[in-house]
C-alpha cells in the first residue's frame, strides 16, 4: 500500500507545505486506491479525478512561486453528495436528481477549496439522507470496509466508509438525527456533529432545516478538528448561522485532558437492544477516562426516550414542506406521458418515479402530521417534547461539563438486514437524535472492537451548543490512550481491506 494513503491530514499538509511530497502526488495516490478499493467500498458516486489533480497542480505551482499555502493544502477530502459543488454533479443519493448540475457552490465546499483541500469526489448517501445504512440510496449500497457483508452506517455511510477504507484522509458529512456519528462509529473513524449554526448550510440540500447539520470525518481526532475549524464560522448567507467566534477545536484536540473534567454517563442509552460488545466497550472507556482524573457520575436524562419518536414528527414535517420544490420541472427528473399532459401530471409522476420508498414515507408521515387536525396532537407535541430534551440537556450541564453515552446499540449489521423494517433501521439513531433536536455538538470517537464480531463500537461525547472544543479534548485523551494499547493511531485499519 502506498504510505501516502495512510497518512493523517495533517502530516500530508505539512509534507505538501514542506516540499516533501506533491499535492498531485498525493492526490494521485488516493485516486489508485480509489480505482482499486472502491469498486468493493462503493463509497463515491462521482470521483472527480481530473479536477482532483488539476487543483492539485495549482497547489504545487503556489507553493514553488513561494505564495502562502492553505491550512488543508493537498489533503484530498470526499464530500456527501448533498453539498452542491460547481463542476460535479449532486444527487442527493436519489433518481430525482440524477445528473443535475448545480449551479453554485455550497459554503463550506468553497471555503475548503480556498483553504488548499482537494476535492475528490462526491460519496454515496441515503436518499435525501434518510436513513442509517446507505441502502435508501437510489444507486445501491455503499459498503463496510471492515466487512464488506455489512453496511457503513449512514446516511453518509459513504463518506465514513471512504476514510476507512483509506480512500480519503477526510470526508464531509452531515447530521441530522446521527448520520455522521453512526456511519463513524460503525466505520471505525472519527466524526462530529458540531453546534448547529456553527457550520453554514448554504448550499446543502436540506432534509429537515432545523436539525441539518455539516460536519467531518477522518482518522484521527486532530484530522477531523483541522477539518472542523477550516469548514465552520459565521456565513451571512445561512439565517442560522452563529455569529459568534468557532470553537478552538484544533487547540483542543492537540491537548486531550480530562483531569478534572465532568463527565456524566446518560442512564437511558443502555439495557435492552444494546449489544453486550458495544455496552462493555462502551464501560471500559468510561473507566478509562476516570483513570485519567475526570469525575464521571451517572446522569438520568428522562426526555430521551421520546426523542426518537419527536423527530420523527419533526424531521418528516420538514421533508414534507423541503421537498415540495423537486416537482419534475426545476430539477433533475421529469417524467411525462407521451404526449405530455397537465402539469400536476408531471409533478406526480415525476415524483412518483423519482423518489425512493423510505422518502415517500416521510413525506406522507410529514404531510399527516402538519394537516389540520392533527397539527397540535403531532407536530405541536412533538414540538413540546424537543422543549423537554432541551431542559434534560440544560439540567445536565448544569451539573456535567460533557454527557457521554455509545454512539449506537449495535455494530454495524447486515446488508438487507433491517432493509425492510422502518423502525429497526430508525432504532440506530436512539443514542445520537437528542443532540440534534437540542442542537449542541458531539463527536463519535473509536473505543475499542466488540467481542461477538471484531466490529467497531464507538464513544458518544457531548457537550453543550458552542462547547464543541470540550469533544475534542476528550476524544483526543481517549484516542492517545488506545493508541497506546493497540499501536496504532484508531482502529481504522479496515480488515476486509487493508
Ligand atoms: N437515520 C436518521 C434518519 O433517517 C438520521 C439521518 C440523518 O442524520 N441525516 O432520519
Amino acid at each position: 500500500m502506498n504510505e501516502l494513503i495512510t497518512m493523517t491530514a495533517a502530516d500530508l499538509s505539512a509534507a505538501v507545505a514542506a516540499g516533501e511530497v506533491s499535492a498531485a502526488e498525493v492526490t494521485a495516490a488516493h485516486l489508485d486506491r480509489i480505482a482499486s478499493v472502491d469498486e468493493r467500498v462503493r463509497a463515491f458516486l462521482h470521483v472527480a479525478a481530473d479536477d482532483a489533480l488539476a487543483r492539485a497542480r495549482e497547489i504545487d505551482r503556489d507553493r514553488a512561486a513561494g505564495e502562502p499555502l492553505g491550512p488543508l493544502a493537498g489533503v484530498p477530502v470526499a464530500v456527501k453528495d448533498l453539498f452542491t459543488t460547481v463542476g460535479m454533479p449532486t444527487t442527493c443519493g436519489s433518481k430525482i436528481l440524477q445528473g443535475w448540475r448545480p449551479p453554485y457552490e455550497s459554503t463550506i465546499t468553497r471555503r475548503l477549496r480556498d483553504a488548499g483541500a482537494i476535492l475528490i469526489g462526491k460519496t454515496n448517501m441515503d436518499e435525501f439522507a434518510m436513513g442509517s445504512s446507505t441502502e435508501n440510496s437510489g444507486y445501491g449500497p455503499s459498503r463496510n470496509p471492515w466487512d464488506l457483508a455489512k453496511v457503513p452506517g449512514g446516511s453518509s455511510g459513504g463518506s465514513a466508509a471512504a476514510v476507512a477504507a483509506y480512500e480519503a484522509p477526510l470526508a464531509l458529512g452531515t447530521d441530522t438525527g446521527g448520520s455522521i456519528r453512526q456511519p463513524a462509529a460503525v466505520c471505525g473513524i472519527v466524526g462530529t456533529k458540531p453546534t448547529y449554526g456553527g457550520s453554514s448550510r448554504y448550499g446543502v440540500v436540506a432534509f429537515a432545516s432545523s436539525l441539518d447539520t455539516p460536519g467531518p470525518f477522518g482518522r484521527t481526532v486532530l484530522d477531523t478538528a483541522l477539518l472542523h475549524e477550516a469548514m465552520s464560522g459565521y456565513d451571512p448567507m445561512d439565517s442560522t448561522s452563529i455569529d459568534a467566534p468557532a470553537p478552538p477545536v484544533v487547540e483542543a484536540a492537540r491537548h486531550g485532558d480530562v483531569s478534572g473534567m465532568r463527565i456524566g454517563v446518560v442512564t437511558e442509552f443502555s439495557g435492552d437492544g444494546y449489544q453486550p460488545g458495544v455496552m462493555a466497550r462502551f464501560t471500559e472507556a468510561v473507566e478509562l477516562l476516570e483513570s485519567l482524573g475526570a469525575k464521571v457520575t451517572e446522569i438520568s436524562c428522562p426526555h430521551f426516550r421520546y426523542a426518537l419518536p419527536a423527530y420523527y414528527l419533526i424531521a418528516p414535517s420538514e421533508v414534507s414542506s423541503n421537498l415540495a420544490r423537486f416537482d419534475g420541472m426545476r430539477y433533475g427528473l421529469r417524467a411525462e406521458r407521451p404526449g405530455g399532459g397537465s402539469a400536476e401530471e408531471v409533478m406526480a409522476l415525476s415524483r412518483a418515479a423519482g423518489f425512493g420508498p423510505e422518502v415517500k414515507r416521510r413525506i406522507m408521515l410529514g404531510t399527516y402530521a402538519l394537516s389540520s387536525g392533527y397539527y397540535d396532537a403531532y407536530y405541536g407535541k412533538a414540538q413540546q417534547v424537543r422543549t423537554l430534551v432541551i431542559r434534560d440537556f440544560d439540567a445536565a450541564f448544569g451539573q456535567v461539563d460533557v454527557l457521554v453515552s455509545p454512539v449506537t446499540p449495535t455494530t454495524a449489521f447486515p446488508i438487507g438486514e433491517r432493509a425492510d423494517d422502518p423502525m429497526a433501521m430508525y432504532l440506530a439513531d436512539l443514542c445520537t437524535i437528542p443532540t440534534d433536536l437540542a442542537g449542541n455538538a458531539a463527536i463519535a470517537v473509536p473505543c475499542g472492537l466488540a467481542d461477538e464480531d471484531g466490529l467497531p463500537a464507538g464513544l458518544q461525547v457531548m457537550a453543550p451548543p458552542l462547547a464543541d472544543d470540550r469533544l475534542y479534548r476528550v476524544a483526543a485523551a481517549v484516542e492517545a490512550a488506545f493508541t497506546d494499547r493497540w499501536g496504532h493511531p484508531l482502529l481504522a485499519e479496515a480488515k476486509g481491506l487493508v
